[in-house]
């Protein structure tokens, strides 16, 4: 049996370890680091780094490493020892502040944007007190943030943080307003994960999933998701003793796993951790990702992150479960029991609606990938149009303000189930909304248009700088006026007046919705590069530069990468695809062909009378089918050589979403068209039968 508390963060260098292991003065030093950002003295570093790799020696630990999270997304890493050789040849172990603090890995090879050319190499990163360091295998883990020599970030944490900081400042000159004088606000997420599982053993005879991380080809299986008898569906064998020992993976590095669930579709599922700052969630869910791939391979599985492995049925995503919060324990986003007079949270409300309005742009681009180009809109996540749903307690608040009308308290109707037994409770006041991309949810937002890799710093970032952003004016504005309550109200019924079409509580899946959102006059990017053409616009670069979360030069950078990201990931599917039509499908079905030709004609041999239509018919249907899928072929080819080309990154992106991403669906159709008539042992690669249901 697994002794949860005993083994919960025995892997991580917490705060009760550091209570143990620091003198005093230093823990109280480090503790006013990280819970209130003061800056680090480099002898109180000097301590902390030697105790932790003490701890980390005694853990088995022979190495240490930066840990960081360059704009690829994911996570990248260097290992040193601790060794170090004293005089008399001997080796010790030895960390120092210096160490702990700094590192300059050479930065050359990672995404920049024209940041820095390769011959400015230097990159620094710094350690974040604020996230835990912690061990995996042998090697220590520092937690850091990583930026240019010329001190521009080049990676996902530094905004974060910055981000962090803003948020923290413009809450707490908020919270003034109202007679409270708190220190620190904090923003916290709870991201839930979704991903598939499939058998290591079919997987491996699928270069589209080992290159791409979803299946390019593909005929739909008998059954899909139509059922719904996967969703919460009892766990199987194997994948239950896979997610025992990933809690257990992910509870020794101190990540709270909480939940797990089957999810919709055949072979996916769901783990979710408790919230926690949005700057640890970060870090843990990049742990939570890892993890899984790593646990999955121990149980002969893997584990498909991509936000749409499979045509037919559901994809990934992740769904951000944001709030913020008071060092003394407040959660700004709660209505409390009595909405209508809390006027605190419809301050923080109005901030919320009018920075989504405002902002609706920003929140879209960082949830743009080329992944989740197959979800938003699709009928399975929500929509490409950013709205807020906010239930219909909310709503009637909002309504009495903005009309001056009573408030109506949709009250709590008691939930009585016609059997004396079971309990009876109290319906909430508000039903859940699946389709909002931006759903509150009793005392926190879900934002639900994340893909399922995405990194959640980027969807963060953006929500705590919009938030500063709104609150900051909201504060230039009352700070100024003479009755501040009248101000304050007044502001608020503004506000929700000019931001209510941000509001959406109807089903973001009609084909009415994206209809209405353009009389509305939201916009609707219904690909990456159509998103991403807005991010360096003017109003989002003044956020950034005001909030000092990005410079322009950073902005410029990012929509660089993401969008050559993009293209080069359309152009290694476009790739794949091509080398698996000419060397694996072509000569397999060509193969059956013959085999069928073979048989008609030894049919034909033994007796003209014997009928051999059933194979002629079939040579023939498959005989057009090749040749239209040479065509298809070549004409896949002749659009990638011209999109390499393409010197406008934007220019590009938009050709290999228009052209070369349209040529790969009419090649994918004939192959699954073929898939569906050629004999069983003549196809070249594991089924959709085998792969949703092979595990
Ligand atoms: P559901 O699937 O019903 O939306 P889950 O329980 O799977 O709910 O996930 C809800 C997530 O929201 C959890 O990670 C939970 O810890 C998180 N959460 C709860 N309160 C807050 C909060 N104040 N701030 C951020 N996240 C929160
Ligand atoms: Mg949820």
């Amino acid at each position: 049996m697994v002794n949860v508390p005993a083994i919960f963060g025995s892997m991580v260098f917490n705060d009760t370890t550091m209570k143990e292991r620091l003198p005093k003065a230093t823990y109280k030093a480090l503790k006013k680091t990280i819970d209130l950002g003061e800056p680090l003295d480099i002898s109180v570093a000097n301590v902390v780094a030697n105790a932790m790799k003490d701890w980390a020696i005694e853990k088995g630990c022979t190495h240490y490493t930066h840990w960081f999270q360059p704009m690829t997304g994911i996570t990248a890493e260097k290992h040193d020892s601790f060794l170090d050789p004293d005089n008399d040849g001997n080796a010790i172990m030895e960390f120092g502040g210096k160490q702990l603090v700094k590192g300059e890995p050479d930065a050359s090879s990672f995404p920049s944007g024209g940041i820095r050319a390769t011959f400015e190499a230097r990159g620094y990163t710094a350690w974040d007190p604020t996230s835990p360091a912690f061990i995996r295998d042998t090697t220590l883990y520092i937690p850091t943030a990583f930026c240019s020599y010329t001190g521009e970030a080049l990676d996902k944490k530094t905004p974060l943080l910055r981000s962090m900081e803003v948020l923290s400042k413009a809450a707490c000159r908020s919270l003034k307003l109202f007679g409270k004088d708190v220190q620190k606000v904090t923003s916290t997420v709870g991201p839930e994960q979704e991903y598939f599982l499939v058998d290591k053993k079919y997987y491996e005879k699928r270069k589209d999933l080992i290159f791409t991380g979803r299946t390019l080809f593909g005929a739909a299986a008998p059954k899909g998701q139509e059922l719904d008898d996967h969703y919460f569906g009892s766990l199987k064998t194997r994948v239950k003793e896979f997610m025992a020992e990933l809690d257990v993976e992910l509870w020794k590095l101190g990540i709270t796993s909480k939940t797990r669930h089957n999810e919709v579709a055949p072979a996916q599922h769901e783990v979710a951790p408790i919230f926690s700052t949005t700057n640890v969630a970060t870090d843990h869910n990049q742990l939570v990702m890892e993890t899984l791939k790593k646990t999955a391979e121990k149980y002969g599985l893997v584990c498909l992150l991509h936000e749409k492995p499979f045509a037919g049925v559901n994809g990934s995503g992740k769904h951000n479960n944001w709030s913020m919060g008071t060092n003394t324990g407040e959660n700004l986003i709660n209505p409390g029991k009595d909405p209508i007079n809390n006027t605190q949270f419809q301050f923080f409300l109005a901030a919320i609606m009018k920075g989504v309005d405002e902002y609706a742009d920003l929140l879209r681009i960082s949830v743009a990938s080329a992944g989740n180009d197959h979800r938003l809109g699709a009928n399975e996540a929500p929509p490409a149009i950013v709205s807020m749903f906010i239930g219909d307690e909310l709503q009637a608040v909002v309504d009495s303000i903005i009309n001056d009308n009573d408030y109506v308290v949709p009250g709590k109707v008691p939930m009585h189930l016609g059997v004396d037994v079971l309990p009876e409770f109290k319906k909430d006041t508000t039903d859940r909304n699946r389709t909002s991309p931006f759903a509150f949810t009793g005392n926190r937002f879900e934002f639900r248009m994340l893909g399922s890799t995405v990194n959640i710093a980027c969807p963060n970032i953006m929500i705590n700088t919009i938030m500063a952003e709104e609150l900051n004016q909201f504060c230039d504005e009352i700070e100024a006026a003479d009755d501040k309550e009248v101000a304050i109200k007044a502001l608020i019924k503004k506000v929700f007046t000019e931001h209510q079409r941000i509001i959406f509580n109807g089903n973001g899946y009609s084909e009415d919705w994206p209809v209405e959102a353009e009389k509305r006059g939201l916009p609707n990017y219904r690909s990456l590069p159509e998103a991403l053409e807005h991010f360096d616009d003017e109003k989002n670069i003044k956020l950034f530069e005001k909030n000092s979360v990005h410079t322009a030069v950073e902005v410029k950078a990012r929509k660089e990468i993401t969008l050559e990201e993009y293209s080069k990931e359309i152009n290694i599917e476009a790739l794949t695809m091509l080398e698996m039509a000419k060397q694996d499908i072509l000569p397999a079905v060509s193969e059956y062909v013959k085999e069928l030709t073979e048989t008609a004609l030894s049919k034909k041999k033994l007796s003209e009378n014997i009928p051999t239509t059933v194979e002629e018919d079939l040579i023939t249907t498959l005989s057009n089918d090749l040749v239209s899928f040479v065509k298809k072929i070549d004409a896949l080819e002749d659009t990638v050589v011209k999109g390499n080309d393409i010197e406008d990154k934007l220019e590009q992106a938009y050709y290999y979403h228009d052209v070369v991403f349209a040529a790969m669906n009419e090649l994918r159709a004939v192959s699954d068209e073929m898939e569906t008539i050629t004999a069983r042992k003549y196809w070249p690669y594991p089924t959709y039968d085998e792969l949703l249901f092979g595990v």
